[in-house]
């Protein structure tokens, strides 16, 4: 994913805010980057940029050498579905749905999985993120550990070579952020590009690439 001269302006009623100050930068397949900096650096704008969340003020961005600045929402979201798996802090997991189920939600706008198929490979998934005793678990009965663990599962549901997250152990004690940086560090190493807002040093034990964000600017550590 290529990042040239980037720029985010936000412009509210009374003033413009820079979110990112013209940022370039190449991310690699096969890598896990930890994304620093201080409280308003524009760690989120960087993540939402790659995520196609938010629209580019100037500059391009290309993933797989395809440039997709400045593609319409229809193009954006069928790229999103194929390329990019998404993690939050807060999880955002339906809390009517069991784990399981969790997992199949962004499988069913995917036409190229079969709907027999859907529930075999998130249970598959789970289980590889050691879940198998909790595949069918609604939200309130799984740890947060576990509950990031089954929306790690769901970024992973359409296989995407892009995983995104925003401070995913924000809300983790150090065992089960541990284990999340584990999780996201073998996927790295099964090829795809891992990219992680933290506010925590123990990513640095974790990471391939330490970047920081000051002032909407990128540099690496
Ligand atoms: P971080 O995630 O590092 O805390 P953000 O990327 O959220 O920082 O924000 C970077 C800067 O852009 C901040 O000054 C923030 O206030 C501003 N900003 C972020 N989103 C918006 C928005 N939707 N409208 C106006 N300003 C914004
Ligand atoms: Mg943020």
């Amino acid at each position: 994913m290529n990042l040239e001269d980037v720029r985010k302006v936000y412009k509210t009623k009374t003033n413009e805010v820079v979110g990112l100050d013209n940022v370039s930068y190449n991310f690699l397949k096969g890598k896990f980057y930890a994304i620093m900096g201080h409280s308003g650096s524009g760690k989120s704008t960087l993540i939402k940029i790659m995520g196609l969340m938010e629209p580019l003020t100037s500059g391009t961005y290309k993933i797989e050498n395809k440039d997709v600045s400045s593609l319409k929402d229809e193009e954006l979201s069928k790229l999103r579905m194929k390329h990019i798996g998404f993690i939050f802090q807060d999880f955002y997991l339906d809390e009517h749905l069991k784990a399981y189920e969790n997992v199949m939600l962004p499988m069913l706008i995917n036409k190229e999985i079969k709907s027999q198929e859907r529930k075999d490979r998130a249970n598959k998934i789970l289980i590889k993120l050691g879940l198998e005793e909790r595949l069918n678990h609604y939200p309130k009965e799984l740890s947060g550990g576990e509950q990031q663990r089954v929306s790690l599962a769901r970024a992973l549901a359409n296989n995407p070579n892009i995983i995104l997250a925003d401070e995913p152990t924000g809300n983790l004690d150090e065992e089960n952020e541990k284990m999340v940086f584990e999780d996201l560090k073998a996927l790295a190493k099964d090829g795809k590009c891992v990219v992680v807002v933290s506010h925590s040093n123990i990513i640095k034990d974790y990471a391939d690439i330490v970047l920081k964000i000051a002032k909407g600017k990128i540099s690496e550590e």
